[in-house]
């Protein structure tokens, strides 16, 4: 096992920088999942960490040492891909053994670690299978047992579940969890999905072109995002921004409604703002709050125990979630924004206004 510090990487292709000094500290044994939108440069700095791709600034110690120009096969590591990449024609434990074979490793040893993998992932009722009799989420098991195998110091994993469905996606989700729970190797795991990442990460790292956002565990990210981006990025569905401006008096929206921040935000000077509001934490039905604002339902979409609705507040787009109950579309119903659940940007630079 093995920590693993990234300081002030950057990464050039060319003239373009597309990562702009990374820095984070991953201690022994922790699952750190960076997830960001697709080209923020999840996948480079991963494939750095690899060796796969060359360090243009900054340093990366693995245990304390600078790796920067240790080959991969010298980092003791194991990468694991979105496309699982089996030879076909192999079996399951020659796909597994391959990378023991190439290192040559005696066959008792290789036939050791195949059965422990085996075992670890419940394989071992497949090892005589060839890829194509498998299913995606067998295949994606066969791709991890390879990296099992070589007992690494640390695991990489590049978007490895995002060709399984929903389904499957889910049940793997807890797999990996599980596996990380029973082996406790040093893991960095690479997403664009936010609930991945919740879901996984003891912390998690957002990124957004190339620049880390923010870094914390998925709660604490949750509860206390940085920014605009972090704060619509991280939970499903996506926060609900609506434009107003922060003034003397509050916080005013749509045609000069005053909303209470207790206090927060007021300024003397005009300053545009974002409000920001979970759509759970937009409560509806009229005795939802003692303050009520009109809220006109355009889509009415039942999930089971509760109703997304979307529709216009203060002139402006917002998506409420709420129990089960009966709205239809082209009502108005009152709404409420407790002040506790609410949070502040700065409209221009996306910054957040301090806790409400
Ligand atoms: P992510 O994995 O987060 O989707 P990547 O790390 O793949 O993002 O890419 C980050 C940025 O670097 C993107 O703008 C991408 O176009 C660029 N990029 C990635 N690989 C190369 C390459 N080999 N040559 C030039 N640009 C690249
Ligand atoms: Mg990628």
């Amino acid at each position: 096992m093995a920590s693993v510090e990234i300081g002030s990487v950057k990464k050039y292709y060319g003239d373009i920088e597309v990562l702009h000094g990374v820095s984070i500290d991953i201690a022994d044994g922790e699952f750190v999942v960076l997830v960001g939108p697709s080209g923020c440069g999840k996948s480079t700095l991963l494939r750095m960490i690899a060796g796969l791709e060359e360090i243009s600034e900054g340093d990366i110690l693995i245990n304390g040492l600078l790796v920067n120009d240790l080959p991969p096969k010298k980092r003791n590591l194991a990468m694991v891909f979105q496309s699982y990449a089996l030879y076909p024609h192999m079996t399951v434990a020659e796909n597994m053994g391959f990378s023991l074979r190439l290192a040559k490793q005696p066959k008792k040893l290789i036939d050791q670690e195949v059965r422990r993998a085996a075992e670890i992932l419940d394989l071992q009722a497949y090892l005589d299978r060839y890829p194509r009799h498998l299913s995606g989420g067998q295949r994606q098991r066969v791709a991890m047992g390879r990296a099992i195998v070589r007992n690494p110091k640390v695991f990489l994993f590049d978007e490895p579940l995002s060709n399984l469905d929903a389904k499957l996606r889910g049940q793997m989700r807890a797999e990996l969890k599980s596996l990380h729970q029973r082996l406790g190797t040093t893991t960095i795991y690479v997403t664009h999905d936010q609930t991945e990442a919740m879901t996984l990460a003891d912390r998690m790292v957002v990124m957004k072109d190339g620049n880390v956002e923010q870094i914390g565990s998925p709660m604490d990210v949750f509860r206390n995002p940085a920014n605009q981006f972090v704060a619509g990025f991280i939970g499903s569905p996506p926060m609900n921004f609506i434009a107003g401006k922060a003034t003397e008096e509050g916080i005013s929206v749509g045609d000069g409604e005053m909303i209470a921040t207790d206090g927060v935000g007021r300024t003397t000077s005009d300053r545009p703002v974002y409000l920001g509001v979970r759509p759970k934490h937009l409560l509806v039905g009229s005795s939802a709050g003692p303050v009520n604002f009109p809220f006109h339902v355009e889509l009415v979409e039942p999930t089971g125990d509760e109703v997304e609705l979307t529709g216009r507040l203060f002139g402006q787009r917002v998506t409420a979630i709420t129990p089960a109950m009966y709205v239809r579309s082209g009502e108005t119903v009152p709404v409420a924004l407790p002040p506790q659940s609410l949070f502040l940007f700065d409209r221009v630079s996306g910054e957040r206004i301090a806790p409400l």
